[in-house]
């Protein structure tokens, strides 16, 4: 799911012992950058077990197939241009993103990515709706593109279009996820609560691993390009407040995901605990528990995190 260097790499359950244990490092790497080679195939998989006795069952499918759609796209696009070094440098001496969203450029890579993305996509079996939308974006000129691109790297989809955004999404994603895997994940630093290090977009959840190198910390994970960041737990992700949080989980679940609520800001998030089910992906598991965002509505805490799979929220 993500990528991690040096012991970080043992994996769960792994008979080898972790040097970092031995030693008694204990401090978790501060960021993981993804791997655009497994990300999307071990997502869609995700998505199609999630999709089964589902009561979202024909979306969490349909969202299997762009997962896949999104795996095929990332293997046969060009390399995207690498992030000017210089500017990488300059972005982390001002703590900022070394990957701008707010002055995309398309590069061949995008446009490769984005054209096989929807030419997959047409063979997806899908409701009316979704059809409708991958017609509108195929149709769509240069200009239109170029707004729903903006749109989705400013994380302000209109919620009339969701359905065509959905898919300029998912090029993105990938796209950025790849220029992300490009980056030097030790080389990052925080650069603000709720603010990838890498690409300056908020999470979509956060995630407490039990990997042996860092059993019990907590990492954000990125809406967009995937990146995970190490953030301490009990602690809100959109504001920084440690004060008046609190956990909420559906009933009869198992504890794998709770809604993080903060009583600073009035938001929650939510926090999915791998020690619980080792398969739990940020974005699949986001969309497959909208029954906790659902059961939100009704209090006074609104959702701080985007998911641009998550279908009005
Ligand atoms: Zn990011
Ligand atoms: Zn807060």
């Amino acid at each position: 799911m993500v990528r991690s260097s040096g012991p970080l790499s043992s994996p769960p359950g792994s008979v080898f012992p972790d040097p970092s244990v031995l030693e008694g490092v204990t401090a978790p790497a501060f960021a993981h950058l993804p791997d655009p080679a497994t990300l999307f195939a071990r997502r869609a998989e995700r998505f199609a077990r999630l999709a089964q006795g589902h009561p979202l069952g024909p979306y969490l499918s349909f969202l299997a197939h762009i997962a896949r759609a999104q795996h095929v796209a990332a293997e046969r696009a060009p390399a995207p241009e690498p992030t000017d070094a210089e500017a990488v440098e300059r972005a982390r001496a001002h703590e900022m993103p070394p990957l701008d969203r707010s002055h995309f450029t398309s590069d061949a890579a995008f446009e490769a990515i984005f054209d096989r993305l929807l030419s997959q996509a047409r063979a997806i079996e899908k409701p009316e709706p979704a059809e409708a939308a991958l017609a509108h974006v195929l149709a769509a000129s240069d200009a239109e593109r170029g707004e729903m691109i903006r749109n989705v790297l400013a994380d302000s989809i209109p919620v009339e279009a969701l359905a065509e955004h959905l898919y300029v999404a998912a090029a993105l994603q990938v796209h950025f996820a790849r220029r992300a895997a490009q980056l030097d994940a030790k080389a990052l630093v925080p650069v603000g609560d709720g603010i990838c290090p890498a690409c300056g977009g908020p999470p979509v959840a956060s995630v407490v691993v039990d990997w042996p190198s860092a059993a019990g910390a907590r990492y954000c994970a990125c809406a967009l390009c995937g990146t995970w960041w190490n953030f301490v737990r009990v602690r809100c992700t959109a504001c920084g407040s440690t004060g008046g949080i609190a956990y909420q989980e559906m009933e009869g679940g198992n504890g794998a995901i709770k809604a993080e609520t903060c009583d600073a800001c009035h938001s929650y998030a939510k926090v999915l605990y791998l020690s619980k089910d080792p398969d739990l992906d940020p974005v699949a598991d986001d969309v497959a528990s909208l029954g906790l965002d659902l059961k939100q509505k009704e209090g006074p805490y609104r959702r701080s995190t985007f998911n641009p799979f998550l279908l009005g929220y």
